[in-house]
């Protein structure tokens, strides 16, 4: 029995060894993040940049997995069930908070499915159409849109996906609803737009900036309180009569619960250094955005960022009286 004891005593105290020993060398192999929408889209193009910079940080390769779907909680449930070993993570946006509601059954509780590594930015989001589109502006796309409610098309990425809300707010702004078409992601959706096949899109910068610039689609308006210098001949919302048409995307990096608190830590101090790297900064920059500060880069900051979002967005969607299930 003695003999029993001694045995387990030496194991546990050989798995403790060997459990700080790997939170120590942590990361020794390829980190996963896992982006809940397709490839090519606003969250995929943040990501890709963030995974770059944490990967020279880390020494380790950082990769990026698409799995889109359901307005991003196919993603999601896919990271709640991985292992909680530090190696895969979840990069997803301010839908983690609206599908909370939206969805009355999920497969992972949300606020207790994760460990929280930090904010990441705040994405201003912008109304664009088929570069083909007739009316000139806000004003007149609002008069085409309630003259032509069953024909006019919106894209988005699933019910509970940032271009969801968004489009949400623009048919509640108007009090028309409009056909909807959902995508894997907007990188898809972007695709269409761009063929001509969908007609209007609500979506984040990171994903339009460079279409409107180049004039490849048409932009009617940015949802921020003020103009952005990156689109400086694009109106805001409130100047083309939207007054309150106001949305910002934040994004956070999450990994599996129960994840070692020392994986999550270098994970946190990895994401605060890639949000300074020259390189994101400057193409955050290009595309609208801006890296979240240091300050918002932590555990506690993204806690109760996800928190407040699913107390304010609950009462809203629970009014609307829509669901995705
Ligand atoms: N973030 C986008 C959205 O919510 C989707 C995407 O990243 O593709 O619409």
């Amino acid at each position: 029995m003695k003999k029993l004891t001694a045995a387990l005593a030496a194991a546990a105290a050989f798995g403790v060894v060997a459990f700080s020993a790997e939170a120590q060398t942590y990361p020794d192999r390829t980190v996963t993040i896992v982006v809940p929408f397709a490839a090519g889209g606003p969250t995929d193009t943040v990501t890709r940049l963030v995974a770059e910079a944490m990967s020279k940080d880390l020494g380790q390769q950082v990769i990026v997995e698409n799995v889109g779907g359901a307005g991003g909680t196919t993603g999601a449930a896919q990271v709640a069930n991985a292992e909680a070993d530090g190696y895969t993570l979840l990069l997803h946006h301010i839908g983690m908070s609206t599908s909370a509601t939206l969805y009355r059954s999920l497969p992972y509780d949300t606020l207790n499915a994760f460990e929280y590594v930090g904010l990441v930015t705040e994405v201003p989001m912008t109304l664009v159409a088929r570069k083909d589109l007739e009316p000139a502006d806000l004003k007149s796309l609002v008069e085409y849109a309630k003259a032509n409610k069953d024909t006019v098309t919106v894209a988005n990425a699933g019910i509970g996906a940032a271009s969801h809300l968004c489009g949400m707010l623009f048919m509640t702004a108007i009090g028309t609803p409009l056909v909807t078409v959902p995508y894997k992601g907007t990188g898809p959706a972007m695709t269409d737009l761009l063929g001509g096949q969908v007609d209007i899109m609500c979506d984040q910068t990171t994903n339009t900036t460079k279409q409107i610039q180049g004039g490849t689609i048409k932009a009617y308006a940015v949802t921020t309180a003020a103009r952005l210098d990156v689109l400086p001949d694009v109106p805001t919302t409130d100047e083309g009569g939207l007054a309150g048409m106001q949305v910002a995307i934040w994004h956070g990096l999450y990994a599996p619960k129960g994840t070692p608190a020392e994986a999550t830590a270098r994970l946190t101090k990895s994401l605060q250094v890639a949000l300074k790297d020259p390189n994101v900064v400057a193409r955050f920059a290009e595309l609208g955005t801006t890296p979240s500060p240091e300050a918002d880069a932590t555990p506690e900051a993204l806690k109760a960022k996800l928190e407040s979002e699913i107390a304010r967005w609950k009462p809203i969607i629970e009014a609307a009286g829509q669901y995705a299930d």
